[in-house]
């Protein structure tokens, strides 16, 4: 199976080069990860400047939930790494999803990584996604055992599909993007912590918000309430919408337990 999906993607390479996203340049001295869209252009793309609250849209320090909106949701927060009405952006978003191109979690995760990191000033968010990310070279020893002891405090959950979508698209694009996220931020991603209890309609293909609502209401289930237990979870997705998902994600995670519950995802639609 693996073989011939590697001589398929060979022939499919020699028919349909891959082109950069942005500049519709070939690299193919590159790794074909690298080709979806290439440094320059992965480089121009600009990250949000000002997070906004995930309730309301408005201004909010580093993506926090205000407190005015916290009894609208169980989500502490949202980060937003960039936007989706950047062309390159929506058309990587729509390859990984739609055209099943596995590859393009590569250029997205670099996008996060560097909205993270490219901040004036660190918040919440950071607090979180960084407890074991630091130069480790000038730490002591004590602080690098206090990091080990809060290397248990965030786990990464990315955002569950369905078996059946699952088994149709043959990957999960929200956990290809927290395996580089784990990796790069030294965290641990609890991948089936979380699973879709019901066959959800796919919220993109729903126009209301209060049909999308109903859609995914119940939707998810905590498998092993101990492993959640007073956690710092990040939810990870590659884009996201009406914060439905998310948001139902995030309520029954806080009923098992967790203390905060923050969602990470490449652009808002
Ligand atoms: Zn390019
Ligand atoms: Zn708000």
């Amino acid at each position: 199976m693996k073989n011939l999906e590697k001589i398929i993607n060979l022939i499919l390479d020699i028919i349909f080069p891959i082109q950069c996203l942005g500049c519709n340049a070939e690299f193919e001295n590159l790794k074909s990860k690298e080709r979806w869209i290439c440094f320059k252009c992965l480089e121009k793309i600009k990250t949000r400047r000002e997070q906004v609250c995930p309730v309301c849209e408005q201004f909010s320090d580093g993506g926090k939930t205000h407190q005015r909106c916290a009894k609208k949701t169980f989500l502490d927060g949202l980060w937003v790494a960039t936007e989706y009405k950047y062309e390159i952006v929506s058309s990587a978003i729509g390859k990984f999803k739609f055209n099943f191109i596995r590859d393009i979690s590569f250029p997205l995760s670099r996008i996060l990584i560097k909205s993270i990191l490219d901040v004036e000033e660190f918040g919440d968010f950071q607090d979180l996604i960084m407890t074991n990310y630091s130069q480790k070279s000038d730490e002591d020893e004590i602080y690098v055992q206090k990091e080990k002891n809060i290397k248990a405090e965030t786990i990464i959950i990315p955002v569950p599909l369905h078996k059946k979508r699952y088994n149709w698209r043959g990957f999960n694009q929200a956990f290809l993007l927290s395996v580089y996220i784990a990796d790069k931020f030294d965290l641990d991603i609890c991948e089936n912590l979380l699973t879709r209890s019901k066959n959800t309609r796919p919220q993109s293909k729903i126009k209301s918000i209060e049909e999308r609502e109903n859609n995914i209401k119940n939707a998810f289930i905590c498998l092993n309430k101990d492993l959640i237990m007073s956690k710092n979870i990040i939810l990870i997705d590659d884009v996201c919408t009406t914060l439905a998902t998310l948001a139902e994600c995030a309520k029954e995670l806080k009923k098992c337990g967790a203390r905060n519950v923050w969602g990470l995802v490449v652009a808002r639609r």
